[in-house]
């Protein structure tokens, strides 16, 4: 379960990153190390799916988590 669980996430952050081509969605930053960010959390019942990734840079996604940064994150 929580391998199959894995790979989807996987998946999803590879397929998001590409739709972004790999720019950050706060700041625009295009590298190919930037972070698939989970709109909703697993345990909040969010999806391994493009529609629940965003594309973060690693400053953009730690600021966010942190709070400094406050995203509107609808995607679709
Ligand atoms: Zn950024
Ligand atoms: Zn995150």
């Amino acid at each position: 379960m929580t391998q199959r669980r894995n790979s989807a996430h996987i998946k999803a952050q590879k397929e998001g990153k590409k739709i972004d081509q790999y720019a950050c969605f706060f700041c625009c930053r295009q590298f190919r190390g930037n972070h698939g960010h989970h709109i909703m959390l697993y345990s909040e019942g969010g999806e391994p799916s493009v529609r629940n990734m965003v594309t973060l840079c690693p400053e953009c996604h730690r600021d966010y988590h942190n709070g400094k940064i406050k995203l509107d994150l609808i995607r679709f």
